[in-house]
């Protein structure tokens, strides 16, 4: 199966207006020169960035995905962006239920759910974050947690959608899954997809791994059978490591 290989950069809260272009600058001008491979680079900055790097990535193999969105189509949600707010400058993707929304801001698996059919009804990519606490792997619940965070997707176009697995304890924390343990984990999402829906979509959704990716450990980690990519935090803040990353496929 030929699934798109993608390196995704979540820069999180993290980079001025000025920083961001630079950064964005800096990561534009090393995928030209450097990377050959045909895999796909995402960067997903703070919402003031977007409709400037939008512009800055235009005919370059960078898109520009926004951290989040809300459900609803607009109304008095102070603070909150919406899908038709962000077509409308041109973001295509968004990552939906990242751990430190769920953890910091309450999103449910339901609230994700939602918040996927609203960027699949305005043709924008979600980028659906699961994954399991350390309690929960050490209870051995990650296969049954994961099982769960994908049901609530059940009646949804997934054809559409990328996967990230993220298990909580390697994000931020310079712990990575062992590349045996994001595969085996990548391989049961596969099954449960498999289940709720269809072995074609199945076999055909990206999932990305995330947890501490770095350039020392992307090359073993890509290699495995059922990891399509990465999708990276702190590594994504520097040039040098986003690229270094994305050219180990
Ligand atoms: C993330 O933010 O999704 C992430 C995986 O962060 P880090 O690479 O820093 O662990």
């Amino acid at each position: 199966m030929n699934r798109k290989k993608i390196a995704a950069g979540n820069w999180k809260m993290h980079k001025t207006f000025q920083e961001g272009q630079g950064l964005a600058h800096e990561i534009r001008t090393m995928a030209e020169t450097e990377i050959m491979n045909d895999a796909e680079l995402l960067i997903f900055p703070p919402f003031i960035h977007l409709q400037t790097l939008v512009k800055q990535m235009e005919g370059s193999k960078i898109r520009v995905g926004a951290q989040n969105i809300n459900q609803a189509e607009q109304g008095a949600f102070t603070g909150e962006i919406s899908a038709s707010m962000l077509t409308s400058i041109g973001v295509s993707y968004t990552l939906i239920g990242h751990s430190e929304r769920r953890q910091y801001f309450n999103e449910t698996n339901e609230t994700c759910a939602a918040k996927i059919k609203t960027a699949l009804a305005h043709n924008i990519t979600p980028v659906y974050c699961i994954g399991e606490t350390l309690a929960e792997r050490e209870s051995n619940n990650h296969f049954t947690v994961v099982e769960t965070q994908l049901q609530a997707l059940i009646g949804l176009d997934l054809s559409k959608c990328i996967i990230a697995y993220e298990p909580v304890w390697a994000i931020g924390t310079g712990k990575t899954a062992s590349s045996e343990q994001a595969n085996e984990m990548h391989i049961h999402i596969r099954k449960v997809l498999n289940q709720l829906f269809n072995d074609e979509l199945a076999q055909a959704v990206s999932i990305l791994y995330g947890g501490s990716v770095k350039p020392e450990n992307a090359q073993e980690l890509f290699a495995q059978s059922d990891i399509d990519g990465a999708l990276i935090g702190g590594a994504a803040l520097s040039s040098r490591d986003f690229i270094n990353i994305a050219k180990s496929f």
